[in-house]
């Protein structure tokens, strides 16, 4: 059950002269829940996208489940197929919910069982509900998104990246956009995702909720981890000056 599920070293990304991740190393256990915090701009977006392969890192490693790959001036690079088998294990979910507006709920769910994974029709929609039925939308099957509220249009995004049935989910600040009454609906889904055992890494600026259902914190400042430790003591008892500070901001 400790085994690693994802593992980063030596991570590092640059745009231009901006560096962006200077030598992350990063490691969330199987089933584990990280919570990643920082001030805009300290590249959370970054490492995250990192994870899920839509950023290509200067240099380092990351390994999801199985499968690795190594970055760097005398790796080859990594073959456009195994990049897809590895983007398939993680599902991520965004600010923008980023739904197709001219497929139905449902639609929108089977999108990628149909396309990506060529399921059969019966099959994929069985998946699409099942995970539909996870955060509880099964009964808005054939609505169109614009009929939703933000806080339902994200459970759907949420049900949609768990229809490639991913090894890890990655969360960029899921409930940022949403209005403050319709944040608690998609935290509550986050969280019975957290306890049914799925590897999670979550960047959110929601707190309380990381101090309860993450069990580790990172503290990223500059491209670098400045903190890492148990949710509860980084939150309540942070050792290093910046974290504090931070945190000061949300009291
Ligand atoms: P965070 O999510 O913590 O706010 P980001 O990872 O989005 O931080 O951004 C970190 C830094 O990298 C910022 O200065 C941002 O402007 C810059 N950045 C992010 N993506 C790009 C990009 N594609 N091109 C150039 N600069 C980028
Ligand atoms: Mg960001």
């Amino acid at each position: 059950m400790n085994r690693a599920m994802i593992e980063i070293q030596g991570l590092r990304k640059s745009f231009g002269t901006l560096e962006v991740l200077r030598n992350i190393n990063f490691s969330v256990a199987q089933g584990g829940v990280v919570a990643l915090i920082g001030p805009s701009g300290s590249g959370k977006s970054t490492l995250l996208r990192c994870m899920n392969l839509l950023v290509t890192p200067d240099s380092g490693r990351i390994s999801v489940g199985d499968m690795e790959f190594d970055f760097g001036s005398r790796s080859p690079r990594p073959r456009t197929r195994a990049l897809a088998a590895f983007r398939a294990r993680t599902g991520m979910v965004f600010q923008s919910f980023n739904l197709f507006g001219h497929l139905t709920v449902l639609g929108n769910v089977m999108e990628a069982p149909l396309r990506v994974r060529r399921m059969p029709a019966g099959a994929a929609r069985d998946l699409a509900m099942a995970q539909l039925s996870k955060v509880g939308l099964a009964d808005r099957a054939d609505q169109m998104p614009h009929t939703l509220s933000g806080g339902q249009k994200q459970r759907v995004a949420i049900a949609r990246a768990l229809a490639m049935e991913p090894q890890v989910m990655l969360f960029d600040e899921a409930t940022s956009a949403l209005d403050p009454e319709l944040v608690g609906e998609v935290l509550a889904t986050m969280r019975a995702l957290a306890t049914a055992g799925m590897t999670m890494v979550i960047v959110t600026h929601e707190i309380a909720f990381a101090r309860e259902v993450a069990d580790r914190i990172v503290f990223m400042r500059d491209g670098l981890v400045v903190e890492d430790g148990p949710a509860r003591d980084v939150i309540d008892n942070p050792q290093q000056e910046a974290t504090r500070s931070f945190l000061s901001h949300f009291h």
